[in-house]
């Protein structure tokens, strides 16, 4: 039974507002070189990437352990390539603090910050 009686009404126009923040620079060649040890396989699951680029390569992100914002480094030792729901995880899950152990035992490259 779908009642949608207390369906918010949204909005047919949301009006766009300019936001100001600071981008943290990341290194493209530690990005490409995490993707290419993940070899399309995400690093914390060990599933295939979940779709592919428009360049055929497989779609992971990169993760960094200690985030950039917390002045953790942009190097191969802190960054992983996962997929798009271990990322979110890693962030947001209620198990996030045990899903980062578990990168560190699991992954070699990897120094903890
Ligand atoms: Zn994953
Ligand atoms: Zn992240």
């Amino acid at each position: 039974m779908s009642n949608t009686d207390d369906c918010p009404e949204g909005t047919q126009t949301p009006y766009k507002y300019e936001v100001r923040k600071t981008e943290i620079h990341r290194d493209p060649k530690i990005k490409e070189w995490v993707l290419k040890q993940a070899n399309g396989i995400c690093e914390c699951c060990d599933e295939k990437a979940p779709f592919e680029k428009d360049d055929g390569s497989p779609y992971l992100e990169i993760h960094h352990l200690k985030t950039l914002v917390d002045d953790g480094s942009d190097k191969a030792s802190n960054a992983i390539a996962v997929c798009p729901n271990c990322h979110s995880e890693l962030h947001h899950g209620i198990n996030r603090h045990t899903q980062l152990e578990k990168m560190y035992s699991k992954v070699e490259r990897l120094i903890k910050e």
